[in-house]
């Protein structure tokens, strides 16, 4: 037996289950655990307790918001895909599988709310806003001028999506950039890497805020963005 081996205290399938499981994470770099999980897709918990974004979002909102229309869409999915093709994929390859393709919309509506709401989830953290880490502050720098010509971007893309839909800061190559997406659509089909998300379905706002999708939206992102999250999806 290998003198590595003997010295970690591991036998043979160990280590090679240890070598199969860091090839995977390699190959899959950038992608956070919950979204390379497979079929049955679970709902993961919330990052913080219920009542952690108070007062800029409610413990009702996040109730309604986690506990009915998260789950409901990961509900859902397990129930559109059981015993189809579609069966063991990863929510990412679910995603980029039916995309685009009319017969499988309802799969994938479901597979990137699923993932929408996760990454929307991590997004956010009570105590929240402020300053970046250093490295992407760097990069917000460069490619908006300043963090505040930044925070003005995003709030104009929430603001001004039309209905349902997203917010996003995103890579894109080396530069950062904000972009908007309609109903589930996700930038991960346009092959862009999500930073952060602000969810600006009325769902996300409407207990508290009613009409007033702005006030959310600034709220959230002073009080509230998780510049740290963002910071690990640089990579
Ligand atoms: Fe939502």
């Amino acid at each position: 037996m290998n003198e590595m081996l003997i010295r970690a205290g591991m036998n043979r399938r160990q280590f090679l289950s240890v070598l199969g499981g860091a090839a995977v994470a390699a190959g899959l770099s950038g992608m956070p655990t919950w979204a390379r999980a497979a079929a049955p897709h679970t709902l993961p918990p919330l990052p913080y307790a219920e009542n952690a974004l108070e007062p800029v979002i409610s413990a009702k909102t996040i109730g309604f918001h986690y506990g009915k229309h998260h789950k409901g869409y990961v509900d859902k999915l397990n129930e559109l895909i059981a015993g189809t093709k579609f069966a063991d994929m990863t929510l990412e390859q679910l995603i980029i599988a039916t995309n685009d393709k009319a017969k499988v919309t309802p799969i994938f509506n479901n597979a990137a709310q699923t993932w929408n709401h996760t990454f929307y989830w991590n997004s956010l953290r009570p105590k929240g806003g402020g300053a970046p880490p250093a490295k992407l502050k760097q990069k917000i720098e460069a490619s908006f001028g300043s963090q505040e010509a930044c925070e003005k971007e995003l709030a104009e893309a929430a603001v001004s999506q039309f209905a349902s839909g997203w917010a996003w800061l995103v890579l894109v190559g080396d530069k950062l950039r904000v972009t908007k997406t309609p109903n589930a659509d996700t930038p991960l089909t346009a092959g862009l890497k999500p930073l952060l998300t602000i969810d600006v379905w009325e769902h996300a706002y409407y207990l508290d805020y009613q009409n007033r999708r702005a006030d959310y939206v600034n709220a959230v992102i002073s009080k509230l963005l998780n510049w740290e999250f963002a910071a690990k999806n640089l990579g």
